[in-house]
């Protein structure tokens, strides 16, 4: 997933990552299903079963498969979908695996068909066939693996097809947060990051940070630059919202993206109903792109609507973008 771009973001996000189920914060109900998954096969001493985690990007997939290797006291391999292009990529991958082993398929939606079909079978039957050669002298040659617990993540379930999906014996849905969910992300952070930081600053950093943890942690770097600049000792709730009024992170937690799409939507489309592809074009995305990370969240927001007939822009929309609502607008 788009970790932060330069590589010390990097390595700060990989040490503000929780290492254990009680340190992962929010997400309750998928984190005591998965206990319990985990215990089990704990009492069982087997593998765990195979784990589908899906939802937006930065809400913790990464985070929790790193938590159930942990937890199982298994080793962890991280690959992703787009990664494994060939049914070969995959057969390389899945037969160096030792007994017991995670492996962390992110994007899972993006393999091929090929390497998915490979992995229907090493799901089920914790095996392969491996073809060598081609046409008709073409000979398949089976593979047995060890048992290992695939996770794979997902940015939307549906986006899986149905045989895949139903090989897995567990899927997680994760939500957005709830901001007092990111001030406790916030504030683990902040220890770790040694920063002091009034409780109205991490009210007001959460609340822009779009319902993402990975959002709120760069954020919270960013007010922490700011503060460094300004030479102030503590970061109070004018610093935090002066920092982030100048990285045009609005008051809702809306980034360009975001907004972009529901500019499109007001006045290009005259607040809809859209179709989604022609919406992705007007903004210059993918199609994907603007239904697996932008919708879920201007939904969840009540600024977007989804019909039969498509998007369309809730009376929100234009309130937020300081625009006067047609009086033909759908609403
Ligand atoms: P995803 O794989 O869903 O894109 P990640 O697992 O990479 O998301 O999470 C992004 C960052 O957000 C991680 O560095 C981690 O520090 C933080 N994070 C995610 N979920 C939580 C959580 N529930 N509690 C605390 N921090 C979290």
């Amino acid at each position: 997933t788009n970790a932060g771009s330069e590589p010390e973001e990097r390595v700060l996000e990989a040490a503000l990552r929780p290492r254990n189920l009680d340190d992962f914060v929010g997400q309750s109900r998928v984190r005591q299903q998965l206990s319990l998954v985990l215990e089990a096969a704990k009492i069982r001493e087997r593998t765990a079963d195979h784990v589908l985690l899906s939802g937006p990007p930065g809400l913790g997939k990464t985070t929790l498969s790193m938590i159930i290797a942990a937890e199982m006291n298994a080793p962890l391999r991280i690959s992703s979908g787009p990664a494994i292009q060939h049914a070969g990529d995959l057969a390389a991958i899945l037969s160096s695996l030792t007994e017991g082993e995670v492996l962390f398929l992110d994007e899972i939606h993006r393999m091929s068909r090929p390497a998915e079909e490979m992995l229907y079978m090493a799901m089920e039957d914790f095996r392969v066939d491996i073809v060598v050669g081609k046409g008709a002298g073409a000979t398949a040659i089976p593979l047995e693996l060890p048992p290992f617990t695939l996770v794979g993540a997902t940015t939307r379930a549906g986006l899986l097809p149905g045989p895949l999906r139903d090989r897995f014996g567990f899927t997680g849905h994760l939500e957005f947060y709830a901001v007092q969910e990111l001030e406790l992300v916030l504030r683990r952070s902040a220890m770790m990051l040694d920063l002091s930081v009034t409780s109205a600053a991490f009210t007001e950093i959460a609340g822009r940070s779009r319902g993402t943890p990975r959002i709120a942690n760069r954020l919270l770097r960013r007010v922490r630059d700011w503060a460094l600049v300004h030479k102030l000792e503590e970061i109070d709730h004018k610093a935090a919202s002066a920092a982030l009024d100048m990285y045009e992170v609005d008051a809702r937690g809306l980034d360009r993206l975001d907004r972009g799409v529901l500019e499109a939507l007001c006045t290009k489309f005259g607040g809809g109903p859209v179709g989604l592809s022609t919406l992705a074009i007007a903004v210059g995305e993918e199609t994907e792109t603007v239904e697996t990370v932008a919708e879920p969240y201007l939904v969840r927001e009540g600024l977007m609507g989804r019909t039969p007939r498509g998007r369309i822009a809730m009376p929100g929309a234009w309130e937020h973008l300081g625009l006067a609502m047609p009086k033909d607008a759908i609403f």
